[in-house]
């Protein structure tokens, strides 16, 4: 009798683990390919309505479509992640540029990140209040300056410099997130620890992007607000090049979900790293990390990733991830939940 329940408790945790496992691999179209994703977390059919599916579907399609223009008129990867991500920056429904979080403070801090495997360049911003486009500070501190990471007043004073777009930080404010920030902390306040649980699951949200030109070249960015209620100037793995973003020769990968999980186990690079040491294909790699290493520790989250041969794979360990991709035929392709297409 013991034995049976424990088969069952075993059983129970194995297809709890599995209901929220995706790992959905597309196979090269031999063009230029984009992927892109819009966070991963509890996004659960029951809490959208058909009006929230279609905003998002049709915001990850216009990402995806400017990012495809770019490419397909033999514009480089650079340029066509910073098309795509810009978009979803400039939407309120991504936790990213407009649609931020609330930090514990009420103010929203941003993190990105930008590399290219084709040289190995990379550029950072954590911490930033006033820059519009937050990834367009880290392409220029990869760019136009011999650091990696900037992080703050200095982040933002290379912004002005630049002459990038400042907004005053009210910009960062919409109601949503206020409200998800205002309910977190009263869940906090009492204690409630299904309460608590709900609204932290909202913290997920970020952006990202990965994409392979015609010259064979792979670039990924990221670009978040990093997550609600966060304390004393907390960056997440966004910024962080190879956790949250990481691209070479041979793959490219951006990450949503749990920071301190992605940094703590260098999630993009280890997948990068996995391909190239174990001569392991693209998708068996990023389900390696996503839905083994990252479920064995609780890290909650997803990647979108992509290979030199344009392969793609978009693995999460959440019920949902914004996510899409377009390749050669440009038919922009878009998802939420874990079962479809
Ligand atoms: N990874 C981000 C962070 O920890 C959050 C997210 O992906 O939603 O800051």
């Amino acid at each position: 009798m013991k034995k049976c329940i424990l088969f069952f408790v075993f059983l129970s945790f194995f297809v709890f683990d599995h209901a929220r496992l995706c790992a959905q691999n597309i196979k090269p179209s031999g063009g230029p390919t984009l992927v892109i994703h819009g966070g991963a977390g509890t996004i659960l059919r029951e809490n959208m309505t058909p009006e929230d599916e279609k905003a998002y579907h049709t915001k990850l399609k216009e990402a995806l479509n400017a990012g495809y223009n770019i490419l397909n008129s033999g514009g480089t990867s650079e340029d066509a992640v910073i098309a795509a991500i810009m978009i979803m920056e400039d939407s309120p429904l991504f936790n990213a540029g407009k649609g931020a979080v609330f930090t514990n403070e009420g103010t929203n801090e941003m993190d990105a990140s930008i590399m290219n495997g084709g040289d190995g360049s990379a550029g950072a911003i954590a911490g930033v209040k006033t820059i519009k486009n937050p990834i367009l500070a880290a392409q220029a501190v990869k760019n136009n300056s011999e650091h990696v990471m900037m992080s703050g007043n200095g982040a933002e004073q290379f912004a002005a410099d630049q002459n990038l777009e400042l907004v005053d930080p009210s910009y960062f404010f919409t109601e949503r997130r206020k409200m998800q920030l205002d309910k977190l902390k009263d869940a906090e306040k009492s204690n409630e620890e299904g309460s608590i649980k709900k609204w932290k699951d909202y913290k997920y949200g970020t952006v990202g992007a990965v994409a392979l030109d015609k010259n064979g070249n792979i670039c990924a960015a990221t670009s978040t607000g990093g997550m609600t209620n966060k304390k004393y100037g907390r960056i997440g793995d966004a910024p962080v090049i190879g956790a949250g973003t990481f691209a070479n020769k041979i793959c490219g990968v951006s990450a949503t979900g749990h920071g301190e999980y992605f940094i703590r186990n260098v999630v993009a690079y280890d997948i990068a790293a996995i391909m190239e040491y174990k001569k392991v294909p693209l998708g068996a790699a990023t389900e390696n990390v996503v839905m083994e290493k990252l479920v064995k520790i609780g890290g909650g989250g997803g990647v979108v990733a992509l290979d030199v041969k344009g392969n793609i794979s978009m693995s999460f360990n959440t019920p949902g991830m914004y996510r899409g991709y377009i390749q050669k035929e440009g038919k922009a392709r878009t998802y939420i939940y874990k079962i479809e297409g």
